[in-house]
């Protein structure tokens, strides 16, 4: 039997950012992973994926991003290697291919069960992701057997679809991507659109991301917000991080040839139904981002920018959009569907009682109602970027406080305290 002080359950950015406080803290654990270090980032984003956030808002507690292509994105495999690269820097310990089957109380302690045995520990983190699997609805059980179904965490490339048409379902940054990506491979895109959050790559000369931190929008806690669940459900930013640091929004892509379409309702067989508010989303949507693009306004006159900045310039209005009612997928030459619907959690192995009635994780600051259990990784856990590499490091320091009862060392942050590389 394996005893630690405290058992990580995940090594990923949210797992290794806790080792690397504990381990600064002097505190005994152990990180264990299914997979490799950082498993998701090698096998569940498809190949052209960037991340969205540029390099240089790329910062773990005591590990930065430092190469020069600071206003670059990072390829998946880039990610990896930074990962792999944060874990050397303080040698973690990390216990790959170790698949936990179960958390359970045990006297005292807790156990968890693994494949490769049982571990005890006073303490358990659970860090085992926010984007755990595909949220996909449950009318696509009732989809024709005719028809490919993916979502994007199996994705890779478009030679992984079946040629002809597609049916995107979902517009935030993975579906505006991968329906670009497969456009452009020669396969009709069709685009179902609900609720979404649009930001121009770049405003006035910066990136997006760079305002956000400026305006303070990523250190939003959540005690803050008037609707904590709406907050942790807002739709991720529609983004692409790519070479050029161009735009990617339903404008782009009306402008190449997707058909835009509104909420898909109902699937069965192959005919599939379609909300017929998608003007009204894509106007709210824009309102939305107006409002965040005056308050860049805002800031630039307040700040006295105004000499340093390109003039205003807003993104461009996306030409209304005659929503299909109903569409049947074999005559439209539809033969595949992409679920970019989202992530959900799934604790079945969890024996202990801290989910809400939804079954999600019930915590404040990472702590649970069960003392020595905690969490991490969550969205908008404490702030708007708490599941976000630069925001994770923040939460990993009270958990490890938490857990240590040793008061503030922001030491351990310092990196992420830092000026921006801008
Ligand atoms: C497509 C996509 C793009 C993103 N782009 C960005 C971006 O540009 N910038 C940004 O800051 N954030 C981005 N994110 C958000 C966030 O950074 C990632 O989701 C990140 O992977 C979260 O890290 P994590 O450590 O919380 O979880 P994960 O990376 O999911 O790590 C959890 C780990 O736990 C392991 N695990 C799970 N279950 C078990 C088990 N039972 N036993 C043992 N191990 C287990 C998994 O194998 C995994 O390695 C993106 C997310 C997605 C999905």
């Amino acid at each position: 039997m394996h005893t630690t002080n405290t058992l990580i359950i995940g090594g990923g950015q949210a797992g290794l950012a806790l080792s690397h406080c504990l381990t600064t803290l002097g505190r005994d654990h152990l990180v264990l992973e299914r997979g490799r270090l950082a498993q998701r980032w090698r096998s569940e984003r498809w190949d052209s994926l960037r991340l969205l956030t540029p390099n240089w808002i790329t910062r773990l507690p005591s590990y930065t991003y430092e190469e020069p292509d600071q206003d670059g994105f990072m390829t998946a495999g880039e990610v990896v290697g930074f990962f792999e690269n944060y874990a050397e820097s303080f040698d973690a310990p990390v216990r790959e291919f170790t698949v936990v089957r179960r958390l359970a109380p045990c006297g005292d302690v807790f156990v968890v069960d693994t494949d490769d045995g049982p571990f005890l520990a006073r303490n358990v983190v659970i860090a085992t992701g926010w984007s755990d699997q595909a949220a996909i609805p449950a009318h696509a059980a009732r989809v024709s057997a005719r028809v490919h179904q993916v979502d994007p965490s199996r994705y890779k490339n478009p030679d992984d679809l079946p040629a002809g048409g597609v049916l995107v379902v979902g517009a935030s940054a993975t579906g505006v991507q991968l329906s670009q990506e497969l456009h452009l491979s020669g396969r009709p895109v069709t685009l179902a659109v609900g609720t979404h959050t649009r930001l121009p790559r770049s405003y006035r000369g910066m990136d997006s991301y760079w305002w956000l931190d400026l305006l303070g929008a990523l250190d939003r806690t959540i005690d803050e917000v008037g609707d904590p669940l709406a907050a942790r459900r807002e739709p991720s930013l529609q983004l692409v991080g790519s070479p050029e640091g161009s735009t990617l929004d339903l404008s782009t892509l009306q402008s190449i040839g997707v058909r835009l379409t509104g909420r898909l309702q109902t699937i069965d067989g192959g005919r599939a139904t379609f909300a017929s508010d998608v003007n009204a989303v894509v106007a709210d949507t824009d309102r939305r981002m107006h409002r965040v693009l005056d308050r860049v306004d805002d800031a630039i006159e307040r700040l006295s920018l105004g000499a340093e900045m390109l003039s205003p310039d807003r993104p461009g209005r996306v030409v209304p959009v005659a929503s299909l009612d109903s569409l049947d997928l074999h005559t439209a030459g539809i033969n595949s569907i992409v679920w970019a619907t989202g992530f959900r959690r799934r604790y079945d192995w969890v024996e202990l009682p801290i989910l809400d009635v939804r079954g999600e994780i019930t915590q404040y600051r990472g702590v649970t109602p069960v003392p020595g259990i905690y969490v991490l990784g969550q969205r908008f856990q404490h702030y708007r970027s708490s599941n976000f590499i630069d925001g994770v490091g923040r939460d990993a320091l009270a958990v490890a406080e938490h857990i240590t009862a040793t008061p503030a060392r922001r030491e351990l942050l310092a990196s992420a305290s830092t000026p921006r590389h801008h």
